[in-house]
């Protein structure tokens, strides 16, 4: 069967590439025609389990047969398991969790949550979210306002909410041309200098991606940049939201990536990997202390119809004993490093790559048309599409990432295949990868 043009709300384009996928199994898509693709960008940046789970899907056909859905505010047992074993994933301090039905839902939640916050303390004037340039928090209008992806913003700033932004802790492209460590990690200080201007005190929280996704190409700041953050929110009770919409449950090494700065994040946002794709889901974690002195102002909380699905519940707790019962959050750390190691010593001489950077399973490689000018390709050449389809035809998917460079240019793609990959995989990744970029010479 094949669909009509019109059935696609905007002309596909090369990097949207209508391809019909029929079925997929672990890593590996496969077309109408039978062709086999690996999906070195999990979808998405979702499927981290795999395809084509048969536990899945029968935990899925239980929780049907025994509960579809209720109100959000009734319990069910799958809410119940779901929260127990979330519980368990942050040991030091108690959170609660609210669960949504994607990552934009739960960004907007966070916002909400902050608001409400500064409502219930008595501040609120403080009515504002900070967020950074080179970053993608979701496309629904809170959540694309406090985007800093020229991109995406494209067409629709006069209608988003003037928020402040600063830049990105970006030192392949340093937006104040320094070099580390004597730039005195001038990204985190920017943090502290919108707080002492005049627009700082409306600020009510600071969101960002603990390592830069879909805007960058997995952009991994400096060790002291998060630490110096976190600092800086404390000292001036600004919430810290980490957007963990991509990086959570195991795609960078650990449960989340903020583990890796040994943070204690006010709200902690995620989705994908959280039900693996096996069912639309979001959620988010907020530290109890504050929940509580929010509790006067919570009946405004409010919840979205799917809220706490039971379905989706249950398969996220699913999702999240696989990852723990095949080991796969470690197994994301050492398949990471042969990544990253393979890169490099495949890519990094290459005279289109400009850098490669990443953790665990989540790697990005940058295009350059100049490796010594970093000149980005200009977009009317179109390198990242016509890459695209070289190594789709070659077999593998990558994760296209555009505008880190001067807003509209700068091109990458995240190599993030499921948290199941196996060494063999990783190298024909890789292979492929070298071999589309030589053949666009
Ligand atoms: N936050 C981050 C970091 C993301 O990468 C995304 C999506 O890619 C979102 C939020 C939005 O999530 P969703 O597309 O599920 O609304």
């Amino acid at each position: 069967m094949s669909l009509p043009s019109s059935y696609f709300f905007f002309e596909p384009t090369p990097t949207t590439l209508p391809l019909f996928i029929e079925r997929a199994q672990g890593i590996y898509l496969y077309t109408k025609e039978g062709k086999e693709i690996i999906d070195a960008a999990s979808g998405a940046v979702v499927v981290n389990i795999g395809q084509g789970r048969e536990e899945i899907a029968a935990i899925a056909q239980e929780q049907i047969k025994k509960l579809d859905y209720i109100v959000p505010v009734w319990l069910s047992d799958a809410l119940a398991g779901l929260v127990k074993k979330l519980s368990e994933w942050f040991p030091t301090e108690p959170y609660r969790f609210y669960f949504t039905a994607g990552g934009a839902e739960s960004v907007e939640a966070a916002f909400r949550f902050a608001f409400l916050y500064q409502v219930a303390e008595n501040k609120p004037w403080k009515n504002k979210i900070l967020s950074r340039w080179t970053s993608y928090h979701g496309i629904t209008l809170g959540a694309l306002s406090a985007s800093g992806n020229r991109l995406r913003r494209e067409h629709l700033e006069h209608c988003l909410l003037d928020w402040p932004k600063i830049p990105p802790p970006y030192c392949y492209r340093c937006p104040w041309t320094k070099t580390y460590p004597s730039c005195g990690i001038a990204c985190a200080q920017a943090l502290e200098e919108v707080l002492h201007s005049e627009t700082g005190n409306s600020m009510a929280a600071f969101i960002a991606e603990p390592i830069i996704g879909a805007s960058g190409g997995a952009i991994v700041p400096v060790e002291e940049y998060w630490p110096a953050i976190a600092e800086i929110c404390k000292k001036h009770g600004l919430l810290l939201i980490v957007d963990e919409v991509m990086t959570g449950f195991g795609r960078t090494g650990k449960r989340f990536a903020f583990e890796h700065w040994k943070l204690r994040p006010d709200i902690i946002v995620s989705a994908k990997g959280l039900s693996g794709g096996y069912i639309p889901m979001g959620m988010l974690a907020v530290r109890e202390e504050l929940v509580q002195r929010c509790e006067k102002v919570a009946k405004n909380f409010m919840f979205f119809t799917y809220t706490s699905h039971p379905l989706s519940c249950a398969i996220a707790k699913k999702v999240i004993d696989i990852l723990e019962a095949e080991n796969l959050i470690d197994h994301s750390m050492k398949m990471g490093e042969l990544l990253g190691q393979s890169l490099k010593n495949e890519l990094a001489d290459h005279p289109f790559v400009g850098e490669i950077r990443g953790k665990g399973l989540f790697w990005g490689v940058e295009f350059v048309k100049s490796k010594i000018t970093k000149e980005p390709f200009p977009p009317e050449e179109g390198f990242l599409n016509r890459f695209l389809r070289k190594a789709l035809e070659l077999g593998v998917f990558f994760y296209p990432c555009q505008g880190m460079a001067d807003g509209f240019s700068g091109e990458a793609v995240l190599v993030c295949p499921p948290l199941i990959v196996k060494e063999e995989d990783i190298l024909k990744i890789v292979a492929v990868l070298k071999e589309s970029l030589n053949q666009l010479v």
